[in-house]
């Protein structure tokens, strides 16, 4: 179940590349002592020091914690750590770049975090991994405002000089047949939901779209199905949506589709984005790529790691998303398909842990619960298991202790599955107090005494006795007739395993 587009003479299958940039959380900048706490609610240009407005004579010093949390990432990515690495100058001159030179560090050269790999579930539902070229440290700009006055645009140097870690997925071109890359727009979108969660979970950023800690860089290319060489492709810079991303690639691959169908060619463009209309355009084209003349930056020494830095590192690593879902597969006995949904973010794995409280046989029907009605009812549950109570009136917040009771009660067979949906639905209609403590209120209790049951299921039988006598004969589908009577006769709590057994039992 690959993702294909139709063409007109041919099917075409996807390339896609992508550059994440992740603003790693640190409480100062890359290489100053400045605030790295860009966000907008600070007023403009008051975390600014010396080196971020590049006064003459300013040396930048590398900010260790930083160095930590890139190789944090790159532990999370499974890459190898470069146990030497340099900085160099990227140049360009940009009013947000103060510099006129970006720190980052250089292209042709193994950066402080090399080859890797994230799982993410592949669009046939079976895990893939998606193999990391490289992972570097850099400076990021400024912030540019053009919408604040009618003829000037103003500069804010806030974020001038915070860490950001780029993450460039790989390709490996000498070996077409290794699939490990991203094939299509849900599976960018769950890498980059993976990279998210991996950086979420190691505190290594906020990687938050909406606020601009995570932006992408969308390589694509197209080739008919079954073709073995990679073609040109196009890069879309600079986008901070999922959805824009999806929207992006597809756009950009149909376009390319028509260029090759129509007898064209692709030529290798930096595209932009338009959000009013879903489209890309051409923003420069390779003739005019810029030559950054990368040179290493001489103000900095080379980096160096060692081998304890890297363990003490690793000794606080926390279990991530892909070996929570293992331990969903192999230790609960979860699909696969329920594993991912449940590891898409850390506060759901978090929130389910909770509710299975170390005892397995509640994993399967907690995930079920969970999949099948909590995520239809977003308003109803926090993820983040933060609300204690509702407020009087607000939808109630189901907590994981609530799906543990129910879970617990139908498997001690004090209620069956059908209450079970009913005391749900109470509470998401506010209804207060545990499970247990609505089944009783509303005697809810499901019947498992027998006598009381057998009463019920005689009762059936000598009202009916021509139904009877037609089951006797060979017309078995009325078992559910009388079932129905039965759970009709105890107000829909009798345990239906028990009923269906003692009238198998005496109808036969
Ligand atoms: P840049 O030219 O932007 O410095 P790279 O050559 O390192 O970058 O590639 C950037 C991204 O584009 C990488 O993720 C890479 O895997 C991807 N990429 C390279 N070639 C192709 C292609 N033919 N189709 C799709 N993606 C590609
Ligand atoms: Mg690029």
């Amino acid at each position: 179940m690959s993702y294909i587009i139709k063409g007109k003479t041919t099917d075409w299958e996807l390339v896609i590349g992508l550059e994440t940039h992740i603003e790693v959380l640190s409480a100062s900048k890359l290489f100053s002592g400045a605030s790295a706490d860009y966000n907008p609610g600070i007023s403009p240009n008051t975390q600014v020091s010396m080196v971020d407005c590049a006064m003459p004579g300013m040396l930048p010093v590398l900010n260790e914690y930083c160095v930590e949390q890139a190789i944090k990432m790159g532990l999370g990515l499974n890459a190898e750590i470069s146990r030497h690495s340099r900085f160099a100058r990227k140049q360009y001159f940009y009013p947000d770049l103060p510099q006129g030179y970006q720190i980052s560090q250089p292209a042709d050269e193994p950066p402080v975090v090399g080859r890797g790999w994230v799982e993410i579930m592949g669009d046939d539902g079976a895990p893939k991994k998606i193999f990391i070229e490289r992972a570097h440290l850099e400076q990021d700009a400024g912030k540019l405002k053009h919408d604040v006055h009618p003829t000037k645009s103003f500069a804010d140097y806030n974020r001038t000089g915070v860490a950001l870690l780029e993450i460039v997925t790989f390709l490996d071109v000498k070996n077409p047949e290794n699939n490990s890359y991203i094939t299509s727009p849900d599976e960018a979108e769950r890498y980059l939901r993976e990279i998210r969660e991996i950086a979420r979970a190691l505190g290594v950023s906020k990687a938050n779209m909406e606020e601009g800690s995570m932006r992408a860089d969308v390589n694509v290319s197209v080739r008919p199905v079954g073709s073995t060489e990679f073609r040109t492709r196009t890069e879309t810079k600079n986008m901070v949506s999922f959805k824009f991303i999806k929207s992006a690639i597809e756009y950009e691959a149909r376009r390319q589709i028509e260029a090759y169908e129509s007898g064209g060619t692709v030529s290798q463009d930096t595209m932009r984005y338009s959000q009013s209309d879903g489209t890309t355009s051409v923003m420069r084209s390779k003739e005019d790529a810029l030559d950054y003349r990368y040179f290493p930056d001489p103000d900095l020494l080379e980096l160096h790691i060692d081998d304890e830095m890297i363990e003490r590192i690793r000794r606080t690593m926390p279990e991530l998303p892909a070996a929570t879902r293992a331990r969903y597969t192999d230790v609960l006995g979860l699909a696969e398909y329920d594993a991912a949904r449940l590891t898409e973010s850390t506060d759901i794995s978090r929130w389910f842990d909770a509710a299975v409280g170390g005892k397995k046989e509640r994993a399967k029907p907690i995930a079920n619960w969970m999949i099948s009605e909590l995520f239809a009812h977003p308003e109803n549950w926090d993820e983040k298991n933060a609300v204690d109570t509702a407020e009087p009136g607000m939808p109630r917040i189901i907590r994981p202790s609530d799906l543990a009771d129910l879970v617990d009660m139908i498997a001690e067979k004090v209620i069956n599955g059908k209450q079970a949906k009913e005391i749900f639905i109470k509470m998401l209609d506010g209804e207060t107090g545990t499970p247990r403590d609505i089944a009783e209120k509303f005697g809810m209790q499901q019947i498992t005494d027998t006598s009381a049951i057998e009463s019920a299921v005689d009762d059936v039988i000598a009202k009916n006795p021509a139904q009877v006598e037609q089951y006797r004969a060979g017309k078995t589908g009325l078992l559910g007739f009388f079932v129905g009577g039965v759970m009709k006769a105890t107000g829909g709590k009798a345990n239906p395993s028990v009923v269906n057994e003692l009238l198998r039992k005496k109808l036969n």
